[in-house]
């Protein structure tokens, strides 16, 4: 069985490994970070509230 794999929102690349959390702003939008982007703090940023963090 393959996962199929969840979009970084800092890079937009399909990872399996990553990191899913809500907004810490709104708390209603997914935040998906892989393991590459976690590493080097890559910015991401919320669909929802444009929230945009560490
Ligand atoms: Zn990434
Ligand atoms: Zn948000």
């Amino acid at each position: 069985m393959t996962l199929p794999g969840k979009k970084c929102v800092s890079c937009g690349r399909l990872t399996h490994d990553y990191t899913e959390f809500e907004c810490p702003a709104c708390g209603k939008n997914r935040i998906i970070r892989c393991y590459h982007c976690r590493k080097i703090t890559n910015v991401f940023a919320c669909d929802e509230c444009n929230f945009s963090g560490p």
